[in-house]
């Protein structure tokens, strides 16, 4: 689909390396002209002239449009890219709302099946439905906030406060979590650090990979959240001693729908889309976001924030 935009860039290439190498061979002609006229005092005869002004132009043509089509090749490279990746994204979000759906359907018709039935006696089939329509509410937040991000329509809510407060507020949340999986929650935040950024991306930027070092790691495992100040920056740690990540993933776990296991991250409600919003937070912030993951031993998660706007 994409042959059509290569010649309409090719006759563009063209018509720009034409008048450019026209103007060129005008100028040289126009020189050698002159130069045969005062120097033999006679001008080539017109038909090998024409013959080989003919070859000359017909050279030219050809490998202006080989220029051409290469150059616009190139150019077309990233677009290819970017029209692929958001083919896969409308895919996957596709196939993604699918599912919560097509659960929300079969429950329906499972209690419309049943009239006579209470609404107490079907309370499974409409628990059901509304963990599915959770998923998919949360699903559906998540997917506006890549897409306005990607638009650049998603702008921060600038303000300073408290980062250390903001990472305490995080952990409180996780603490019946962790406890009910038996897992420790260590929590280093003690300096009292000032950040200008969003507070609530910041929140959610915790909460995300919380959630997950906690979802990944199993009874008896520890997480660890710890702040630290730097000269220019501040850093996050999130570290856990769960399952940990095989290397081969490692680039891919900030793409968007990528999980390392699909039938099990769903499972246990992850969609895949964590790890983006997270890079996307962290990114529109100016800072970075790096991971180190061994199997079966462990994730850390190191976050650096460059201190204000
Ligand atoms: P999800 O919603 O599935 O958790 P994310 O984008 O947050 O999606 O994470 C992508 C994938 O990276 C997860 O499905 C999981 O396989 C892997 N992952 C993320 N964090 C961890 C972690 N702390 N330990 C092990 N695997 C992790």
């Amino acid at each position: 689909m994409f042959w059509k935009t290569r010649i309409t860039l090719t006759l563009y290439n063209i018509g720009v390396i034409g008048a450019i190498l026209s103007l060129i061979a005008l100028v040289i002609f126009m020189k050698s002209q002159n130069f045969l006229y005062h120097a033999e005092n006679k001008i080539e005869d017109p038909v090998t002239f024409f013959h080989r002004s003919f070859m000359i132009i017909l050279t030219s043509l050809i490998l202006i449009f080989l220029g051409g089509w290469f150059i616009s090749g190139k150019a077309l490279v990233p677009i290819k890219k970017a029209w692929q990746k958001q083919m896969d994204f409308t895919a996957d979000a596709s196939h993604e709302l699918r599912t919560p759906l097509a659960v929300i359907q079969t429950n329906l018709e499972l209690i419309m099946g049943n009239p006579e039935e209470t609404v107490e006696s079907q309370t499974k089939w409409l628990e059901n439905i509304l963990i599915e329509n959770k998923r998919m509410t949360k699903l559906v937040e998540d997917l506006l906030t890549l897409s306005r991000a990607d638009a650049n329509q998603q702008t921060l809510d600038v303000s300073s406060f408290r980062i250390d407060k903001v990472l305490d507020q995080a952990a409180e949340s996780f603490k019946p979590l962790a406890k009910n999986k038996f897992i420790t929650l260590n929590i280093d935040t003690n300096k009292k650090i000032s950040f200008i950024g969003d507070q609530s991306r910041m929140y959610q930027l915790i909460v995300i990979l919380l959630d997950n070092a906690i979802k990944y790691t199993d009874a008896g495992g520890k997480v660890t959240l710890a702040l630290k100040q730097k000269e220019k920056s501040v850093v996050i740690l999130i570290s856990d001693t769960g399952e940990g990540i095989e290397s081969e993933h490692l680039t891919k776990i900030f793409d968007r729908f990528y999980r390392v296991d699909k039938a099990r991250a769903r499972n246990i409600g992850g969609s895949g889309l964590g790890l983006s919003i997270a890079k996307w937070i962290v990114e529109a912030h100016h800072g970075s976001i790096d991971v180190r993951s061994y199997p079966d031993q462990g994730t850390h998660f190191t976050i650096t924030l460059p201190y204000g706007q």
